[in-house]
């Protein structure tokens, strides 16, 4: 399959694997450690997890257990976002490390500009001081690049003005009928990577009927026609799933979907919203 050997290059020069297994309600430590070994497995090259999900440990685990070189395998987690505090931020990276049980991360990011019980406030301060302890850990080479997740433009305006240095990653919600455009050509200016979290909708894409339409034109089911469609917007695919014979599905996307297919889907809008 090869898409799962296609790098995006971040700013810094790292190479990171365009399609990412995401990890999120993968709460259970034997179902996280099986899931992340099966992507493993099947090629996945990049694993997203978060301190928040409570699996940090699982996917450490299944990585040292998979027999790959640490260096084929790109890792990201998350600080929480509701940590705003430096001495607070260094610690949680800490408890990161020591549950991951890795050397070194290939991404850390801020979880959210702001905390999830308060979507939306104004945390630019915090977001900067944390910022500073992000780049102490990039420049002490314990995370080889570092980033954000779920930045607007003025949130990452916040923090590239009067950085040392600036975010590689911003990892939105992105599927089809919901692409972020103006987020998306801001972080493509900065020369940020956009990568894509919920790339299903978590789910809720799945049965709506025109996908289906589309899909079945290329002989794909509607999960691997939303991946590729990820791609060709040249942002980075996080699926998630625990089942196996998904795993592999979702990274089996080695099609084209035609310009004409690209502007349809382009059009579409609520596609999470399909009962
Ligand atoms: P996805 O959009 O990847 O969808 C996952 C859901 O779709 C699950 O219910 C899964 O079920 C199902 N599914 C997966 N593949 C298939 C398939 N081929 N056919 C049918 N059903 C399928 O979900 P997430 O919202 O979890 O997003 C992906 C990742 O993005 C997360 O796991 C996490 O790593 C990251 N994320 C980051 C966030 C952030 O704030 N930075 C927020 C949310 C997600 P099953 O598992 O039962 O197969």
């Amino acid at each position: 399959m090869a898409a799962l050997q296609e790098d995006f290059t971040l700013s810094n020069g790292l190479q990171m694997p365009k399609i990412g297994f995401g990890t999120w309600q993968i709460t259970d430590a034997l179902e996280a450690y099986g899931a992340t070994s099966a992507a493993l497995a099947h090629g996945y090259r990049q694993i997203d997890t978060a301190r928040v999900y409570g699996n940090e440990d699982s996917v450490g685990r299944a990585l040292r257990d998979s027999g790959l070189p640490r260096s084929e395998v790109f890792v990201t987690s998350k600080l929480p976002a509701e940590i705003k505090d430096p001495d607070e931020a260094l610690a949680s990276f800490e408890t990161t490390m020591a549950a991951i049980g890795l050397d070194y991360l290939d991404c850390y990011l801020i979880h959210a500009p702001w905390p999830w019980h308060d979507i939306g406030r104004d945390c630019s301060a915090g977001n900067k001081a944390v910022w500073e302890v992000l780049e102490t850990i990039y420049r002490s080479g314990r995370a080889k690049s570092i980033g954000v997740s779920n930045f607007n433009a003025a949130d990452l305006r916040v923090i590239i003005d009067g950085c040392s240095t600036r975010p590689m990653v911003n990892q939105i919600r992105y599927f089809i009928g919901h692409t972020q455009e103006d987020v998306v050509q801001f972080c493509r200016r900065e020369g940020i990577q956009v990568t894509a979290y919920s790339p299903l909708a978590t789910g809720k894409i799945l049965r709506h009927p025109d996908l289906r339409a589309v899909a079945e034109r290329y002989g794909k089911s509607v999960a691997q026609l939303c991946i590729r469609y990820v791609l060709q917007k040249d942002v980075g695919p996080l699926p998630k799933s625990t089942h196996e014979q998904r795993i592999r599905e979702n990274a089996d996307v080695d099609f084209e979907i035609t310009s004409a297919d690209m502007a349809l889907l382009d059009g579409l809008s609520d596609t999470d919203k399909v009962r």
